[in-house]
């Protein structure tokens, strides 16, 4: 994963988390039936040469 800028390494597995409180950040797709529904912890990735963040989740196969 590199830096959409730079294309330095980035650094990632950092937490995403709302400022004040220790709340992450949830993507969710929903999909039919009651259960079905998927969701992720976003990570982030910060790339140590220009500051740029990217998000993104481990699990992203599960969204198809
Ligand atoms: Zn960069």
């Amino acid at each position: 994963m590199n830096c959409n800028h730079c294309q330095s390494e980035l650094i990632k597995n950092c937490e995403v988390n709302v400022e004040g409180g220790l709340y992450g950040v949830k993507i969710i797709k929903k999909k039919k039936g009651l259960f079905n529904n998927v969701s992720e912890k976003t990570k982030a990735a910060v790339c140590p040469s220009c500051g740029y963040v990217a998000f993104y989740i481990d699990n992203y196969k599960e969204f198809i």
